[in-house]
């Protein structure tokens, strides 16, 4: 049966699976991989959290809480941004994950026909969002010139590409899947072109506990037209728990909150309660030098084998596939399959981008995982060579 058989909406008919599903169907069949191909932390959250959250379910936090959830916990969160951007947002949505806050930015400023740019490499589920809400994606490119230099933004790029069609310009800093954090003037330029055709920014900020450079910046400092999509998945291990925010303007921040009444309804409660009483006195530091750890030691061993462009935040490395003495570059589905052969969970890059260039490498994993899977990929290097 067709899919227009079905009756399926044209709205889903427009979206293709996920190109890593194929990653997942061969996990599931597999005995002891090592899985470099995982999104999430690798370390259990904080046992404060989880005691808290066990203890608000017994003491009764399992009703619903209002849309835009505990107004304490929106305090602390704004509180927060103000600490580390000199700026409060005027308001703040707690949303079921980062997720929750991108489908509901997108369904409130998208309208068929608009257009959004997007960076290249991107989250798989930003084109999906914007494919659903009819906007046009365009992408502005952050491939670095040279191989093994930083992902970056062509400023100049950017400005030739908004018009009076674009309606959001989007940044993710630190990134999924190259782990490059966007420097004060990038992040700047975009504001100012989003901000010249009276676009939004929306920022998914989600990995930003996860950053090894100094300087860290968020659109909020530079406009006011921003979405701040914030969570707790990553950085406390919870992605279980589907706790995320959003933050800016009432004016959008209100409208986000009707479709939140009208979907999500509110994120889980109990969750809720058990930030509002562990977040401030929880330290984070110590799980991200883990990972601070993990990416020199990845930087390190990969090295000169591969083209690596630094990681600089998030729990992504991107290297670029092996080439021929010719230049002749590995297929990434031979690469791929090559690797998942001795085992190793790896992602193509052409899940992320227009281009086949590169595979992504998530050090999220123990330091003896990483160990094996840096062994493996030295292996294929000097196959592929
Ligand atoms: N944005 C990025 C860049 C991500 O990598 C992810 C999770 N892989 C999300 C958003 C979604 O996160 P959440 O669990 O908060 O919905």
């Amino acid at each position: 049966m067709k899919p227009s058989d079905i009756g399926l909406s044209a709205r889903v008919r427009g979206i293709e699976p996920s190109g890593i599903r194929r990653i997942f169907e061969l996990m599931a069949e597999m005995q002891d991989p090592i899985n470099l191909s995982i999104g999430q932390a690798h370390y259990d959250p904080p046992p404060e959290l989880v005691d808290a959250a066990c203890k608000a379910m017994r003491d009764g936090f399992n009703r619903y809480t209002v849309t835009q959830g505990l107004p304490e916990l929106n305090a602390l969160v704004l509180d927060d941004v103000q600490r580390r951007f000199g700026r409060r947002p005027e308001s703040c949505l707690l949303t079921s994950g980062v997720s929750g806050g991108l489908l509901l930015s997108f369904l409130c400023l998208l309208d068929p026909g608009d257009e959004i740019l997007l960076p290249d490499p991107y989250f798989v589920m930003y084109k999906h969002l914007a494919t659903l809400c009819g906007a046009t994606v365009k992408y502005y490119d952050l491939y670095p010139e040279r191989d093994g230099e930083r992902f970056r933004v062509d400023l100049a790029q950017v400005e030739a590409m908004v018009t009076e069609r674009t309606k959001i310009v989007f940044v993710n800093s630190p990134s999924n899947p190259t782990g490059a954090v966007l420097r004060r003037g990038e992040i700047e330029g975009l504001c100012k072109a989003a901000e010249r055709v009276g676009a939004w920014v929306v920022s998914d900020e989600i990995y930003d506990l996860f950053c090894y450079v100094d300087d860290y910046a968020s659109p909020v400092e530079f406009t006011d037209r921003c979405i701040q999509l914030g969570g707790f998945s990553k950085s406390y291990g919870v992605p279980g728990w589907r706790m995320g925010y959003a933050t800016g303007p009432a004016k959008v921040l209100d409208a986000l909150k009707t479709l939140q009444q009208f979907s999500f309804v509110c994120p889980p409660a109990p969750f809720q309660y058990a930030l509002l009483q562990t977040m401030q006195h929880i330290d984070l530091t110590p799980y991200r030098e883990q990972y601070r750890h993990k990416r020199e030691l990845l930087a390190r061993e990969l090295h000169p084998a591969y083209a690596l462009s630094p990681s600089e935040g998030a729990f992504y490395a991107f290297p670029r596939l092996p080439r021929n003495a010719a230049g002749e570059q590995v297929s990434s589905d031979v690469f791929v399959e090559a690797a998942i052969a001795d085992k190793l969970l790896i992602v193509p890059g052409k899940a992320f981008s227009a281009r086949d260039t590169h595979f992504r490498v998530s050090f999220a994993a123990s330091d003896e995982d990483l160990q094996k899977g840096i062994a493996v990929l030295n292996r294929l290097a000097t196959k592929f060579a």
